[in-house]
């Protein structure tokens, strides 16, 4: 039995939180690998100092190497701490070199590179610090660990067959002779051998990635939540943690989650059925939330309300735009072009609407601009929320959203657009800003904490 256990930033963010960290990982059962994030700050700290230019590098390594060291200092003694600094010494040189070659800072990488900088400081820090608990264990980077990426800068993606492969190899025999690799998360290598970060966040990504390489038995997210709750805590104080989801609904959720899980990690599990956990590592002994392939059915109609705000409903009208699929196509195109998130999208036979948001308008209208004779007009509401509803097959449930609407009726929101029937699981629509509030208690205390079927 395999576990990959992913450490985030918090979690490993202070010399407690690793010595928590490490308690976690040495009194697991199974065979575990682990991966961490940065430490909480780090990777902020590295974005900074590139936008601070190659003029303060001095105080940035000064920075940089204090703060892991003085963690270091509190938990490595004597011989223990002069091999944790040999191995600190080495990689510190590395990042030197890197940051300090004025003809590095044009290379389209180079951001990636000196953002996941953080992942191998923390890593070292951990396995040397489960070493002290009597533990063999090592600590790799992605380069050593064998896992390739692919795509843009600053936003990979795992090439999941060839990190098999790689970590077949490199990582298999190091758990089978009983040690404890402690890999670096946030960032995969490319085929021309350079860093490849999968985006902020990414190394819930990268955790689901190893997972899934290695055909883990479990994935856990550790980090400083109990999981996810059925709506935000500010919102709605007596939210309640979501004990089990299913992988659509941990997908759908997790766009919306407040960063509890990178939206992205839920693929890589899902493809194997590797069950995901989350867990609190402040407070390993809550249960957290579960994310597997079962389908046991909910007391409630709904386990989650969500909400996102500062987005507007952009209305593209065309005549008889539905027997137009190629005019659509060309809509979509000037969006995709664009690289503009869009959170729904909704049509009617003269109309196609898109959610994005707020900041995002002006270029989209900047972008249909080449395409402005083909259409005949465009309206733009802002302001708008998009409330997302989560729960166990709500399209199949007879009557649910007449039940949400009249919810949101009695809230008195008035409801500006609707996307229901492309996922089974959540019913989204959208509502002005100053209702959405109200309208997500509302739906709340009825459909979650009322516990009404
Ligand atoms: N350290 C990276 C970040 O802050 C990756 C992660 O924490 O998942 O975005
Ligand atoms: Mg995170």
């Amino acid at each position: 039995m395999l576990t990959v256990m992913k450490f985030g930033g918090t979690s490993v963010g202070s010399a407690e939180a690793l010595e928590r960290a490490a308690d976690i990982i040495v009194s697991a059962k199974t065979n575990r690998v682990v991966v961490v994030s940065a430490m909480s700050g780090i990777t902020n700290f590295l974005i900074a100092a590139l936008e601070d230019g190659a003029e303060h590098a001095e105080r940035v390594f000064a920075e940089f190497e204090e703060r892991h060291l003085s963690v270091a200092k509190q938990l490595l003694e004597g011989d223990r701490y002069d091999a944790f600094l040999k191995e600190f010494e080495e990689r510190m040189d590395r990042f030197r070199e890197v940051f300090s070659e004025p003809a590095n800072w044009s290379d389209p990488y180079f951001r990636d590179c000196i953002s996941s900088q953080g992942e191998r400081f923390s890593s070292l820090l951990l396995a040397h610090l489960i070493r002290t608990k009597g533990h063999k264990s090592e600590a790799l980077t992605s380069e050593q660990a064998g896992i390739v990426a692919f795509g843009q800068p600053l936003n990979g993606t795992c090439d999941l067959e060839r990190t098999a492969s790689g970590m077949g190899m490199k990582v298999k025999p190091l758990v089978t002779s009983g040690v404890i690799p402690v890999i670096t998360g946030f960032y995969g290598i490319n085929e021309e051998g350079k860093p490849l970060t999968f985006g902020r966040g990414g190394s819930d990504y990268a955790a689901a990635a190893i997972g899934n390489a290695l055909d883990a038995d479990m994935i856990e997210i550790w980090t400083d939540v109990n999981g996810f709750m059925s709506a935000d805590p500010r919102i709605v104080p007596d939210a309640v943690t979501i004990e089990e989801m299913n992988f659509s609904e941990a997908a759908e959720l997790a766009y919306f989650g407040a960063k509890v899980l990178h939206p992205r990690t839920i693929e890589p599990a899902r493809m194997k059925h590797i069950g995901v956990k989350i867990k609190n590592s402040y407070h390993p002994e809550n249960f957290g939330t579960h994310i597997h392939n079962l389908r046991r059915k909910s007391d409630s109609r709904l386990k989650s309300v969500a909400m996102k705000s500062d987005l507007s409903i952009v209305t593209v009208k065309s005549g008889e735009l539905a027997y137009r699929i190629k005019l659509i196509a060309r809509i979509v195109d000037r969006i995709g072009d664009a690289d503009i998130p869009v959170y729904a999208i909704s049509t009617s036979l003269s109309t196609i609407a898109f959610l994005v948001h707020n900041n995002d308008v002006t270029r989209i209208l900047g972008s249909m601009e080449a395409i402005r004779h083909e259409i005949e007009g465009i309206d733009v509401k802002s302001d708008v929320s998009l409330i997302c509803t989560v729960g166990d097959d709500l399209l199949d449930r007879l009557g649910i959203s007449g039940d949400v609407f009249g919810a949101v009726k009695d809230a008195g929101a008035n409801v500006e657009m609707i996307s229901e029937g492309a996922s089974d699981v959540s019913l989204n629509f959208v509502v002005p800003t100053e209702s959405a509030l109200e309208v997500v208690r509302c739906l709340h205390s009825r459909f979650i904490t009322g516990g009404c079927e």
